[in-house]
């Protein structure tokens, strides 16, 4: 058995309640608009906002409830053009969309590509991302043995937080 060094990385580790998520938005914006650049992408207004209200918080947001606010700040904000906004983001890795919720959520480390696991507290609905490539290599392992090619992965855990198990005890 070949052993090689597989990278496992936490992307987005469960945040603490009360946690100054101000700081986190910030430096989620700084990010994107690095990001952009860097791609000669163009960060226009309403995808940073869009952006913004993803990392609301660190729960998984609905499109409609994106959609809801903005309507509130513009009256002329359409479905479409919110869609488009977050195909967008989901394209430059700013978000992803977790299908199981059919919401999104912001990544923290979207200037590397990447295809996240997804650990969601059924609780507090809080959603911590791993890039692990051996639970990668191990699943496609897997999948091969019954001849299956796995070209779209999706894993989305759910159980409870730290934080939520400790209050469930
Ligand atoms: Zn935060
Ligand atoms: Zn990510
Ligand atoms: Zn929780």
């Amino acid at each position: 058995m070949k052993k090689h060094k597989s990278h496992s990385r936490v992307l987005m580790p469960f945040k603490e309640n009360g946690h100054s998520h101000k700081k986190c938005l910030d430096s989620a914006l700084i990010t994107a608009e690095k990001t952009c650049l860097a791609r000669g992408v163009r960060l226009t207004r309403l995808r940073r906002r869009v952006l913004e209200l993803v990392w609301g918080s660190h729960e998984p947001v609905k499109a409609y409830d994106i959609l809801d606010k903005l309507r509130d700040e513009h009256s002329g904000s359409a479905p479409p053009t919110v869609y488009r906004a977050l195909d967008f983001l989901r394209a430059e890795g700013m978000v992803h969309k977790i299908e199981s919720l059919t919401a999104y959520v912001g990544c923290g480390e979207p200037e590397h590509r990447h295809i996240g696991q997804f650990l969601i507290c059924r609780a507090c609905g809080a959603v911590a991302e791993m890039d692990d490539a051996e639970v990668r290599e191990l699943l496609a392992e897997k999948a091969d043995t019954l001849g299956f090619h796995i070209d779209r992965e999706m894993i989305e855990i759910k159980g409870l937080c730290a934080a939520c198990l400790t209050e469930n005890i």
